[in-house]
Parts: structure tokens; sequence; C-alpha cells
């Protein structure tokens, strides 16, 4: 099969879909891989390495959609990608369709068969394709958090992890899923106090075995929830309820307890956040203040940290990537019924049930 690489053409999208090593695995099974020009090269993977791994480099994205038989992305096509996609060709990348009807409409009118890293399940439960932005996002979020309690940022001057003789600063994470476990990870790793709340109280007894005495676990009521923000130096907002906006669990006037120069992160600000003062930044602007409490809430995290984000996604990607490969979409999909759970759209049909009833589609 030929495997295109386009370059990403979103705004502030330096990822690429396929790394340098992904590019031999695919080669080394016997297929071309065809990489844009400079596809890599913002994340420090030039075309020389591409070429060394067996990959033709070429100088325009029109001829790699014309003559790709699979097209691997990292973001949703754009509106000048979406008219070059052909019937019967695969695109495989991330596509949040449900809220996104112009884009739902170009891909049914394309033809092509369309697969969602979002909605390929797992063996073992979950997203695997979106658990590594997660994973991305819930270790940025403490690096974040650190970096604006500095006053030159404009927090109050706090050292996370204090010194000897000096109490280290309280971080607060509301949601103990892998966004949440992964800033739990690193704000303990600093040496932070951390308390973590869940409603899901197996998932905290989880997180109290492996963390023991370091972190306070409490189930996510608004009674504690109220007490826990009063107290802390940052919050981490890390909640998702599968399927729908994530429910404002702090209001405006918890958020108006804090202390000020206190740091909130929204992790979940792509599904609509979690704070009543959240609303989405970028990552050009990333942050505002609310009653002397800075917000960050930036959508898309992990684009700031491309390098890592690459490589981590390739990881999970390219298994898929190589059964679509090997096989064709129709017995890779027939094999493997956590790979169709990603196909979404299908030859101009919408082929994925939640999809479909949130564009108001037949399925
Ligand atoms: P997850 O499903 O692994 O975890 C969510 C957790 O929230 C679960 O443990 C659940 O029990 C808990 N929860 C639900 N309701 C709660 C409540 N009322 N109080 C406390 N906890 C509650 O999800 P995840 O992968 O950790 O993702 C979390 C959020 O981060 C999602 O909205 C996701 O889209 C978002 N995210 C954002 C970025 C970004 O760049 N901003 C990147 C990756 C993920």
């Amino acid at each position: 099969m030929l495997v295109g690489i386009p370059k990403e053409i979103k705004n502030q999208e330096y990822r690429v879909g396929l790394t340098p090593a992904g590019t031999r695995e695919l080669v080394s099974r016997g297929h071309q891989v065809l990489v844009q020009k400079d596809a890599g090269a913002a994340v420090g993977l030039p075309d020389e390495a591409y070429a060394a791994a067996g990959a033709t480099v070429c100088g325009d994205a029109q001829e790699i959609f014309a003559r790709a038989d699979m097209i691997i992305k990292v973001k949703e096509p754009q509106a000048v990608e979406r008219a070059m996609l052909r019937r019967g060709q695969i695109l495989y990348t991330y596509l949040h369709l449900a809220p996104d009807r112009e884009q739902a409409t170009d891909l049914i009118a394309s033809g092509a068969v369309c697969v969602a890293y979002e909605t390929i399940t797992g063996a073992g439960g979950g997203l695997p394709l979106l658990a590594p932005m997660s994973e991305v996002a819930g270790r940025m979020s403490i690096q974040v958090t650190a970096a604006h309690l500095e006053k030159p940022a404009g927090g109050m001057g706090l050292l996370l992890a204090g010194v000897p003789g000096v109490a280290p600063g309280h971080v607060v994470v509301i949601g103990g899923g892998t966004v949440g476990t992964n800033a739990l990870q690193m704000a303990v790793g600093m040496g932070a106090r951390v308390t973590i709340l869940d409603t899901n109280v197996e998932r905290l007894r989880q997180l109290d075995l492996i963390f023991g005495n370091r972190i306070t676990t409490m189930f996510s009521s608004a009674h504690a929830l109220e007490r826990c923000v009063a107290s802390a130096d940052a919050v981490i907002g890390a909640v998702l309820i599968p399927g729908a906006t994530a429910p404002r669990l702090v209001t405006r006037a918890m958020i108006s307890t804090m202390k000020k120069g206190a740091v909130v992160v929204d992790v979940a600000i792509d599904q609509g956040g979690c704070f009543e003062t959240s609303h989405p930044t970028t990552h050009a602007e990333p942050t505002f203040v609310v009653d002397g409490v800075i917000h960050y809430c930036v959508a898309n995290m992990p684009g700031a940290v491309a390098r890592t984000s690459t490589f981590a996604l390739t990881n999970a990607t390219l298994g898929h990537a190589i059964a679509l490969a090997n096989k064709g979409w129709k017995r890779a999909m027939s094999d493997d019924p956590h790979l169709r759970a990603g196909l979404n759209v299908c030859e101009g049909q919408v082929t994925h049930e939640a999809v479909a009833k949130a564009l108001g589609q037949p399925y």
C-alpha cells in the first residue's frame, strides 16, 4: 500500500502523523511511504531521517493526496485537504466529528474511508489512541502550574516543592483518570502536597494503593470541592463524563475563596471545562486572571510539546496503521472490532452510532 504523510496545516500544529521509526516499520512490511517535505522538521525529524527509513520525500500535499491509498495525519483535515480526498481512500487521523457538521458533510461527500483515532477502543477498555495525549496533558499541567506560580508569571511566588523548613504547595486534582493520574505523578514527584478527588471510589482505592500516604484521596462532592479549592495553591481540572460536556464543578464563588496568585489549569476545557470561570485559550495567550487566580485553559496542550506528542502518538497509532496497510480496511476491521469502532465515515455513510446521533445523520 502507498501511505501518505502530509505536513499538518492547521494553525499552531507542529506534530506529524508518522515518525521515521514508524516509517521503517511500514517499509519493512513492503509498503511505500510518501512524506511531504518538512513534515517533521518543526519537531526535529528532518526529511533525511524519513529518507533513511525508506520513505520518498515529495514536494507538495496534492501529490500525496492524489497518490496515497492511506493518508496518516494528526489533526482533522482542513477544507483544502478534504477537497483532495477521494472515494475509497483511507484517512486515519483525529477527526472529532460530532460537533463539526461542515467537516462531516465534506467527508461524507468525499467517499473516503475515515477512521478516527479518538473512537478506536482498546481490548482492556478505554480509548487507547486518546490516552497518550491525556498523559501528555496531565504531566504538562504540573509543569505549567509550577511555572505560573512564579512571581514573574504573575503567580503568588511559590515553589511547589517548598524547601526544608518551608511547607510545599498544595495541589488539588479533580478527576483521577489518565490526565489526573499523570498530574498526580508529577506533583508527587515534585514534592507538592496533593489531594485528588473523584466520584469513582474504586479509582480512589487504586490510587491509594499506588501512592499510599503521599496523597490524600477524597470523594468528589460539592462540599469536599469547596474545602479543597479554598486551601489549594493550584487546582487541576481533569474530569470527564464520556460523551458529555464537562460538569462545571468549581463555581465562581469557590474561585473567589482562593489565594491571590493561585493557579487553575482546566485540562477538561476541550469538553467545555470544569471551572465556571474558564474559557478556551491558545498557546499564543494561554492564561487570563479571574478574582486574582491565574487560569490556564489551553484546549490543545500537547501541541506545546509537539515532539514528545508525535512520538507518543505514533506509538499508539502504528499497530492499526500496519493492520490497515497489510490487510486493507475491510479485512482489518472485520478482524478487529476495536479498529472498527474507529470507522466514522465510510464511502458516503456515517458509520459510528454516537457520531451519527450527534450529527442527526442516518446510521
Ligand atoms: P478519564 O476518563 O481517564 O478520567 C476522567 C475521570 O473523571 C474519571 O476517573 C471519572 O471518574 C472522573 N470524574 C467524573 N466526574 C467527576 C466528578 N464530578 N468529580 C471528580 N471526578 C469525576 O479522562 P482523561 O483522559 O483523564 O481526560 C480528562 C479530560 O482531559 C477530558 O475532558 C479530555 O478530553 C481532556 N484532555 C484535554 C487535553 C487538553 O489539551 N486540554 C488533552 C488531553 C485530554
